[in-house]
């Protein structure tokens, strides 16, 4: 059997690695078919082909779109995409246009909670300013010694409520799921089980995806425990989805799944990637 692993983010986003070192750690961990999914951007996909091509592996061009749905955030991971497609594109550059204003505001936030230096910090671990987004605060404020790991971090500045949390309007939904589309891509909801939302606020979401054109959602992915996984594996049948595996790997001491260690789907699922082979 292939080892698929369809979500995976390099340093043109909020990853570690470099869009060629995610492809040799993939290798090295056995994936056969691998996409890379950055943040709002396709920037890391030339790389990562000519690795991938180099190395044998299948290399699926893809993105993860951040959205604004009711009060949520969700991610919207668009595969199989023509990265050169206009109309995906300006959309994508949309979404990052408000990135470098969100950071500054954080940096402000932080700095009335007493941490300065916070948006020049993240600035310093980010590899453009458009692409800055929390995980970059977050390295900065361990790099500082407010938390031991960007998770603490997470949970005590950067998570909704907390100090360094900015509201920002993402995509809408059904842009999302269209520019992935006209691009001639597969929209698939990402990791449904991180969603602070109950199952009815969770059911709107997976019914309005699939109204506006999503055609899977992941049901493996790192961080579904062995009940979710078979829970979105039942929602994906019932609406009538394909399913999707993906590590959503991040980096060396951040990300504790490595690309493609993850559980099979399981056997009820349709698998988004065959309609690829
Ligand atoms: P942003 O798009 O700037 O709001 O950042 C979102 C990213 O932050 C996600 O893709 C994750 O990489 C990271 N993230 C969100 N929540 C957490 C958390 N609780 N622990 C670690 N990383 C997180
Ligand atoms: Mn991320
Ligand atoms: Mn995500
Ligand atoms: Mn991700």
């Amino acid at each position: 059997m292939r080892n698929v692993d369809l979500h995976c983010h390099s340093t043109v986003s909020d990853g570690l690695l470099s869009p060629s070192e995610v492809v040799s750690l993939a290798v090295k961990g056995g994936v056969d078919v691998l996409a890379l999914t950055d943040h709002d951007d396709v920037a890391g996909l030339a790389e990562a082909q000519s690795a991938a091509s180099s190395n044998g592996i299948r290399l699926i061009p893809g993105v993860e779109i951040s959205v604004s749905w009711d009060h949520l955030t969700v991610h919207i991971v668009g595969l199989n995409i023509d990265p050169l497609n206009p109309e995906l594109l300006n959309g994508l550059n949309k979404v990052r246009g408000g990135r470098l204003e969100r950071a500054k505001k954080m940096g402000e936030s932080l700095a009335s909670a007493g941490i300065s230096g916070a948006f020049e910090g993240a600035m310093s671990f980010a590899s453009s300013d458009e692409m800055v987004g929390r995980t970059h605060f977050a390295r900065f404020l361990v790099q500082q010694g407010k938390a031991r790991n960007v998770s603490a971090v997470f949970k005590r500045y950067l998570a909704k409520g907390k100090p360094g949390y900015v509201s920002h309007r993402w995509a809408e939904l059904s842009e999302a799921v269209s520019w992935i589309r006209a691009a001639g891509g597969i929209a698939v909801l990402a990791h449904p089980g991180r969603y602070k939302v109950g199952s009815a606020g969770l059911r709107a979401l997976m019914q309005d995806f699939k109204n506006t054109g999503g055609e899977a959602i992941e049901v493996v992915t790192s961080n579904h425990s062995e009940v979710q996984v078979h829970r979105f594996a039942e929602y994906a049948q019932q609406y009538g989805f394909m399913a999707s595996r993906g590590s959503d790997y991040h980096g060396p001491g951040e990300s504790f799944t490595l690309p493609g260690r993850l559980p099979p789907l399981p056997s009820i699922c349709k698998p988004v990637w065959q309609s690829w082979s």
